[in-house]
């Protein structure tokens, strides 16, 4: 009998939830209209209900391995808790993880999305081929996840991988953080759209000016609209854009040493506009990626999903574009129960001792 789990990913504007089997087979994806920002009670009902429809639909093919959640937030581990998240403000402090296994009588891991999403690549994505990774998230924030040994790296209380606040610039815009110029502020759609509007105040970009004037869903999209069309303010922006992801990314190389480095998230479909730059800082300014880097036109150099077996004999720093979109958090969330006994968490800790 295979085994299969539920994904929840919270992070987006709606509820989403999948069931994935152990193989890694998508059996059913919902979307509810739920929006996550309607509050706690109402998106844990839904969430419990459409659960145990999708369970009962598919227990007779399979035995639930348990419930695995995406959170856009910092999670503690331990208590199965949200400890802060500024989309999800009425979760705070709230024992998530303990009210739906007592709803739904099942295992239930809470994860930070950005770290599913690491998972999902890892299981499934860009990064099959390997056990060691870190991805990069870049959509209204930068989120970040390190997979060590096909396990999400927690460190003490699961609040490791934060890598959209690594420091890029100790002097660039203030961040949410309370810190200055972290990579989340020069990288992320907000970043761009912001740089956009910074760049059409100084008068010197007409079409972007235009552009806002035009569209009143100005967004980072249309400046990689119009930065794929050739206009130079936008296609500057990409530029520095590029140069932040090539300054932490060279970072994360130095620190890691991994055999892969995954760039997802809506942004990541502006590869082609920031990617030069970004390879050229990271060449630049880490040694350990200059004594590593694949030659040119290595297999998966560019985005594709490296076999074990066509890896170069050498072994090199691969920086590649994720692969599964935005299902990538959803089978991450799914692939956590699954491994549930491998993680070493306190809580697991806490039960052995
Ligand atoms: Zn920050």
């Amino acid at each position: 009998m295979t085994r299969f789990a539920i994904g929840v990913d919270l992070g987006g504007t709606n509820l989403r939830i999948a069931a994935v089997d152990s193989n890694g087979k998508l059996l059913e994806k919902t979307t509810t209209s739920t929006a996550v920002s309607r509050g706690r009670n109402l998106v844990i009902d839904e969430m419990c209900a459409v659960i145990q429809q999708t369970v009962t639909k598919f227990r007779s093919g399979g035995e639930l391995a348990g419930i695995g959640i995406g959170v856009p937030g910092i999670i503690e581990m331990q208590t199965g808790m949200v400890r802060e998240s500024p989309n999800l403000p009425d979760w705070r402090d709230y024992p998530v993880r303990d009210e739906i296994e007592r709803r739904l009588r099942t295992t239930v891991v809470l994860e930070n999305d950005a770290n599913a999403a690491a998972l999902g690549e890892k299981w499934l994505g860009a990064a099959a081929a390997v056990n060691d990774m870190c991805m990069l998230t870049l959509g209204t924030g930068v989120g970040g996840g390190i997979v060590l040994n096909g396990s999400v790296w927690h460190g003490m209380t699961g609040m490791a991988g934060e890598l959209g606040h690594i420091n890029v610039d100790p002097n660039g815009p203030a961040c949410n953080c309370s810190s200055r110029g972290c990579l989340e502020q020069l990288a992320s759609a907000t970043a761009i759209k912001r740089m956009a509007v910074e760049a059409i105040a100084t008068g010197k970009a007409p079409e972007l000016a235009r552009a806002m004037h035009e569209d009143p869903e100005f967004s980072s999209k249309v400046v990689h609209q119009m930065a794929t069309q050739g206009d130079e303010p936008a296609k500057e922006i990409f530029r520095r854009v590029g140069d932040a992801l090539g300054v932490a990314l060279a970072d994360l190389v130095n620190i890691f040493n991994l055999p892969m480095y995954v760039v997802g998230g809506g942004v990541a479909s502006a590869w082609d506009a920031f990617a030069p730059a970004m390879m050229e800082r990271v060449r630049k300014n880490s040694f350990v990626y200059r004594a590593t880097a694949p030659t040119e036109n290595a297999p998966g150099v560019q985005g594709s999903n490296v076999p074990d077996e066509a890896l170069p004999a050498r072994r090199t720093t691969i920086i590649t574009r994720a692969l599964l979109g935005s299902d990538a958090g959803l089978v991450g969330a799914a692939r956590l129960p699954m491994i549930a006994g491998k993680i070493t968490s306190p809580k697991a800790e806490l039960k052995r001792a």
